[in-house]
């Protein structure tokens, strides 16, 4: 760094953002994305102790945490969000559609509406929220950009649409859901109308679509990505992992694990 904190000519600027799967999975949802000042997370599906204890054993300051944004009403994403949002004080953000479709004993106080498509600015992230296909009243998911650094967290979509396209792209790191295979889904012993219900266009993402939207709609320079909210009944680490095979050469492939938070990643900007 030159003199007065400006780069000098030709020095380049390194952006830095840790992110963490706190949890990942159809027993609950929480993402982080920090910087070194603040923090937000994505999906609160855990309860508040459990938040603050998978926090603690990875040395994140929940006191960081500046806002918490709720992808959709579902259980596994939003069961925490009240008791988490009222002890800690933080602000939680949601459209008003998912908030009255949400249960009464999940509603948060400290409620913030957005519409699908806002950019909201989170202190120095931010966060750019669509609209993607999944069996909920208005469900979103979201980019988060701190300075040149982008982080999406892309789970439960039936299927890919443009939205999901375009903000994948520009993307450096990716949550991104692999939740079922379809051999397991089809052959194991859920009813018919809930393999239906999954293998829908708004139900979950299997392994194979995942890798093919990473094939054709990656960023250039993806270093990072989570294998994410795999089901425990249709998919299995191993056979999420051979789907990615082709890529292992490319960039960093990390399986979520839905029983622990799993290890933090640093994404820079450098290529
Ligand atoms: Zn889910
Ligand atoms: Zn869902």
């Amino acid at each position: 760094m030159g003199f007065f904190g400006f780069p000098f000519f030709g020095e380049s600027k390194r952006e830095e953002v840790d992110i963490c799967a706190i949890a990942s999975g159809s027993n609950g949802n929480c993402y982080y994305i920090g910087s070194s000042d603040s923090a937000v997370l994505i999906d609160a599906g855990i309860s508040q102790r459990a938040l603050l204890f998978r926090m603690a054993e990875k040395n994140l300051n929940p006191e960081k945490i500046k806002a918490i944004f709720i992808s959709h009403e579902h259980r596994d994403h939003i069961n925490g969000a009240r008791v988490i949002s009222n002890k800690n004080n933080i602000p939680i953000y949601m459209t008003n559609q998912t908030w009255k479709k949400s249960l009464r004993l999940y509603r948060p106080k400290n409620f913030i509406p957005f519409k699908p498509g806002d950019i909201i600015t989170i202190e120095d992230f931010n966060v750019y929220t669509f609209l993607k296909k999944h069996d909920a009243a208005e469900p979103c998911s979201f980019r988060v950009k701190h300075k040149d650094v982008n982080i999406g967290v892309f789970t439960d979509l039936g299927t890919a649409c443009a939205n999901v396209k375009k903000h994948l792209r520009k993307c450096q790191a990716l949550f991104l859901e692999c939740n079922y295979d379809e051999d397991l889904l089809w052959k194991g012993r859920y009813p018919y109308f809930l393999k239906s219900r999954i293998d829908s266009e708004t139900g979950h993402l299997s392994n194979i679509q995942a890798m093919n939207l990473i094939k054709e709609h990656r960023h250039p320079n993806l270093k990072l990505l989570f294998l994410s909210h795999l089901s425990d009944e249709n998919n299995s680490p191993e056979i999420a992992m051979a789907a990615f095979d082709k890529f292992k050469n490319q960039f960093e492939i990390v399986l979520t694990d839905r029983n622990v938070s799993g290890e933090i990643f640093t994404v820079t900007n450098e290529k």
